[in-house]
């Protein structure tokens, strides 16, 4: 028995995802030699992500219908697409919320934002706390703890090649301060999703943002502050760099799996496209 990190009820925890499991089968279905590689280590095959023991069965339940809801009505549609307009009710924000609130209470209770000052470290638990409530019904929107949500896909410039593999296949959470701003980073497949801690200036938060009631979720530009560009084209290079960390046993052994999948299916997943409209 432990406390649920959500109701803080004295309960029995499950094994919770912190970036939702059927992110990480699709992400497996659709590689070209059915594994998954963690930048961490990318000579270990990663079988779905991390895993804590961190909510009640009550909770997980909670988040799992608008996980569902999330990978019907969006995430499945837009890999296949790449295109629509989405419309949404409640569940999206409370989704994007749920996956805010793991990566934020999992950096702060694991001892991970050893990078913030203490004065910002301070709104950590408060943002956490107002994240919790409003999952728990208890406010009827998350208040500061805005949630952002853009659709991404390659960009128009075929030379940066691991930019735009970065852009549809990467997958990373993060939390992070440039000392006078912090948020939360989270980043899969297509999908870049933010949520402010604590903003000096709402510049570049507005237009991603996700009306907690009804809306219409598209593909469009969006505004977005500079460090947050900044992270993403770090988090490209971190995975260039992890490209070529791989061993050349390990290099061997991708090798012979892509080599026992037929053609055809390479070519058709997201990732031999990122690289073949590249012109590789
Ligand atoms: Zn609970």
């Amino acid at each position: 028995m432990s406390i649920c990190k959500l109701c803080e009820e004295e309960k029995n925890l499950e094994l919770s995802h912190i970036i939702p499991k059927f992110i990480f089968r699709h992400l497996k279905k659709t590689s070209p030699t059915g594994h998954m590689r963690s930048t961490d280590n990318p000579n270990k095959s990663m079988q779905d992500g991390l895993k804590l023991p961190f909510l009640c069965g009550d909770c997980e339940d909670l988040f799992s219908v608008w996980e569902t809801k999330f990978a019907n009505e969006i995430f499945f549609k837009y890999q296949e697409t790449r295109e629509g307009n989405f419309s949404h009710d409640m569940w999206l924000t409370k989704y994007l919320a749920s996956v805010s609130f793991r990566v934020l209470t999992y950096a702060y209770y694991e001892g991970k934002l050893g990078h913030f000052d203490e004065k910002m470290l301070r709104y950590v638990p408060v943002a956490i706390n107002r994240l919790r409530k409003y999952l728990l019904g208890k406010s009827p929107n998350p208040g500061d703890q805005r949630q952002l949500l853009l659709l991404l896909d390659k960009t128009d410039d075929s030379s940066n090649s691991i930019f735009n593999m970065y852009l549809v296949r990467g997958i990373e959470h993060d939390v992070l301060t440039t000392g006078a701003d912090s948020f939360i980073y989270i980043k899969y497949l297509n999908f870049l999703q933010l949520c402010p801690i604590k903003l000096s200036s709402t510049k570049g938060w507005r237009t991603a943002r996700i009306s907690p009631n009804k809306g219409i979720l598209s593909a469009k530009n969006h505004e977005l502050p500079d460090y947050v560009s900044e992270r993403l084209t770090r988090g490209a290079k971190n995975l260039e760099e992890s490209r070529n960390k791989i061993s050349d046993k390990q290099a061997s052994v991708i090798l012979k799996r892509v080599s026992n999948v037929p053609s055809e299916k390479l070519v058709e997943t997201p990732i031999a496209k990122a690289i073949l409209d590249n012109e590789i």
